[in-house]
């Protein structure tokens, strides 16, 4: 049978049909890298396409960027991807530099010991920050209560 360029043209709507937007949360392994890097990685390694980011200050301001290829990756930031399901993303997720960098296959990139370490320890310094804002914001409004009072 011949392949048509209409039948072509087919096969890549159908394989774009099928490909949808998801966000996931960027692993570790990217903080510091550029959009760029990360994006060649997301493609060449995970089979992912990363069209953009969005980066959650310390304050909880979000600030979303469309192919931002100067940005670097913070480590509070949201990847947004095309891609063909949710269990695909999670490679963005999982990905860890020390365990995946020869990995030819995206299927097998999946959750490591390192990364599971890491993400606790993400999740403690979250918690610190948090205490330590907490304390800030405590210590200026109980300075605030005293200066009103006079002292
Ligand atoms: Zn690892």
């Amino acid at each position: 049978m011949d392949v048509t360029d209409s039948d072509l043209w087919k096969t890549y709507y159908i394989e774009g049909a099928n490909l949808e937007l998801y966000t996931e949360t960027l692993s570790v392994s990217f903080k510091d890298m550029t959009f760029q890097q990360v994006a060649e990685i997301c493609f060449g390694k995970l089979g992912l396409l990363l069209i953009a980011i969005e980066t959650i200050k310390p304050d909880g301001e979000k600030i979303f960027a469309i192919n931002p290829l100067d940005k670097s990756i913070e480590q509070r930031t949201r990847g947004y991807f095309i891609a063909g399901s949710a269990t695909e993303v999670k490679r963005a997720f999982f990905y860890c530099v020390t365990c995946h960098a020869d990995v030819k296959i995206p299927e097998l990139i999946k959750e490591c010991d390192c990364s599971r370490a890491q993400r606790l320890d993400v999740h403690l310094s979250a918690l610190v920050n948090h205490a330590v804002i907490m304390t800030q914001h405590f210590c200026r409004s109980h300075q605030k209560a005293n200066i009103e009072m006079g002292r």
